[in-house]
């Protein structure tokens, strides 16, 4: 008999490319685009054309007040609780509010009387509002953005189309979108199951942000937003196949042995060791407190950016302090990274403008290049932090390309009281000169999502690359042993923190490259401590070999 939690035969199941482990199923909700204003409409009844405009807004209000309830009971939902479910409450409240505000709708209601139609009415109410909150500055400039986006709410709903944004149905569903920013994957409420986007590559921020929830997702799979909501459809974030048209029972059993594989996984705990007991540090990739989980040995890469990626003001000294000692106070030690924006991972608050090719421009430790007050405020931060909670606090920054950008990084550290400084290696001019980065640093971490993209010339974003981007092409395995043999010769170490390190098969090898420590999102360190497990340092050199 047919295994019917299997996808479906061919023709009706689709394929992708399985970046975050784990199977799922559930109902497919689409995120809609905004609206395209329609052309403008001679008014006949401006009384009709009114209650439009009130109906629309009442709509969005309640939309919003039935998301803020959902996002409030996730957040007292324990364990599984949505990170940020309460802040996230707190916001949709705020939103409701304003698009129930008298002044907008009477505003609306007037453009009305002066001869709009109810959509262009309600853009030019919304556009008024947005940009008298703009000229404010400040705080309530910041909000400018969230006008925007109750327009779009607003207009969608006067003319009968799906809410843009992520989608609220108020039951657990698959979450499908031609691609998702950071921003959207970073604000999912827990009734999202899994993730399926057409559009993104192995190693792009979404797959990162869907991985560190340990939320079974697909990306580049050609076809998925042509499926009706509603449909049913398992999803292998392992493999990437999509089953499509369940049965119920095909659902049950689904999620049934998800579950066995999980509670067999979570029961892996211990140091990370090779079969001979050589150690290798497993530790965690996270975002924010929200992500960290027992099991692992510390966190090695915190990318503090995801803290504030909405974020249109910089974020103030005692705020990070206080994010970066809730995760000092909660882990035995932590390799904190400064703050990595540009390209994918824009930051609002920095006000970077546009360049023509972003991934090789201002990002990174470059941002320090044209605003140095935003490291400096960021190591006080971090460096106090340490001191509050006497935590293993390390530091390094991400994109270093030259040894004296190492050394001046490590000064400002250092200066700070911080005691161990690194850099990440994700160019491959980094790696090639590793030794004379380690004369400057105490520790190097590779960030093989970057390396593989500068190494192989191929946007980590891009759907149609990944076997460039495969972490196991033999000249990034050159790159790592090159680093590796540098730290020997040193005695310092370094580590994997790319995507790379969360791939079991691969652990043996990059620790017969010479790694010393691999850091991943919590989800994938069962599977490595188990794989590593079965290796001695011996056969896992020989691997090595074989794969370079
Ligand atoms: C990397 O580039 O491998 C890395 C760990 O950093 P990020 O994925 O955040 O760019
Ligand atoms: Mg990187």
């Amino acid at each position: 008999m047919a295994d019917p939690t299997q996808p479906a035969p061919p023709g009706a199941g689709l394929a992708g490319l399985g970046v975050s482990q784990g199977r799922a199923a559930g109902p497919v909700v689409r995120m809609a685009p905004p609206p395209v204003l329609p052309d403008p409409r001679q008014v006949a009844d401006p009384g009709a054309e009114a209650a439009m405009v009130v109906k629309a807004l009442e709509s969005v209000t309640a939309d919003l007040r039935q998301r803020a309830a959902t996002a409030a009971r996730d957040a007292r939902g324990g364990d599984n609780a949505a990170p940020a479910g309460d802040d996230a409450a707190e916001i949709l409240d705020a939103l409701a509010m304003i698009a129930d505000d008298p002044m907008l709708r009477e505003d609306a209601e007037a453009a009305v009387h002066g001869g709009l139609d109810a959509p262009h009415a309600l853009d030019t109410a919304f556009t008024h509002h947005r940009d008298t909150l703009a000229a404010l500055g400040g705080y309530l400039a910041e909000r400018a953005a969230d006008l925007d986006d109750l327009k779009h709410r607003a207009i969608a709903a006067c003319l009968g189309l799906p809410m843009p944004g992520i989608p609220a149905p108020g039951h657990p569903y698959v979450l499908v979108a031609e691609d998702l920013s950071p921003a959207d994957t970073a604000g999912l409420g827990t009734d999202v199951v899994a993730l399926v986007t057409e559009k993104g590559g192995p190693t792009s921020h979404t797959a990162i942000l869907a991985r560190g929830r340990g939320l079974p997702a697909v990306v580049a799979c050609a076809g998925i937003t042509a499926l009706a909501d509603g449909t049913v459809i398992s999803v292998d974030g392992k493999t990437g196949q999509i089953g499509v048209g369940l049965t119920d029972e095909a659902v049950a059993e689904l999620r049934r042995n998800d579950r066995e594989e999980r509670d067999r996984l979570a029961k892996s705990s211990g140091p990370g060791r090779t079969a001979d007991g050589h150690p290798v540090k497993l530790l965690l990739n996270i975002g924010s407190a929200a992500d960290l989980r027992p099991g692992a040995e510390g966190v090695g890469l915190f990318r503090t950016e995801f803290l504030f990626l909405d974020r249109k003001q910089a974020p103030s000294f005692e705020e990070q302090v206080a994010a970066y000692a809730e995760v000092f106070a909660r882990a035995e030690m932590v390799v904190v990274r400064t703050l990595d924006a540009g390209t994918d991972k824009p930051l609002p608050f920095l006000g970077l403008p546009p360049e023509p090719n972003p991934a090789l421009g201002i990002r990174g430790l470059r941002v320090d290049r044209v605003l140095p007050d935003v490291l400096d405020t960021q190591l006080d931060a971090i460096a106090e932090a340490a001191r509050m909670t006497s935590a293993d606090a390390w530091v390094m920054a991400p994109m270093v390309t030259t040894p004296a950008e190492a050394a001046a990084f490590a000064r400002r550290a250092r200066a700070r009281g911080l005691t161990r400084v690194g850099a990440m290696v994700e160019v491959p001019a980094a790696a090639l000169l590793a030794d004379r980065l380690l004369e400057e640093v105490d520790f190097l971490s590779i960030g093989t999502n970057d390396l593989s993209q500068y190494t192989f010339a191929a946007d980590r974003q891009h759907p149609g690359l990944a076997d460039l981007l495969d972490p196991w092409q033999p000249a990034l395995l050159k790159l790592i042993a090159f680093c590796a043999d540098a730290g020997r010769a040193a005695g310092k170490p370094v580590g994997v923190c790319g995507e790379a390190a969360g791939d079991p098969q691969l652990a043996p090898v990059l620790v017969g490259l010479g790694v010393t420590s691999l850091s991943m999102a919590a989800v994938c360190v069962p599977s490595v401590r188990e794989e590593l497990s079965r290796h001695a340092l011996e056969d896992c050199r020989k691997l090595a070999a074989q794969a370079r």
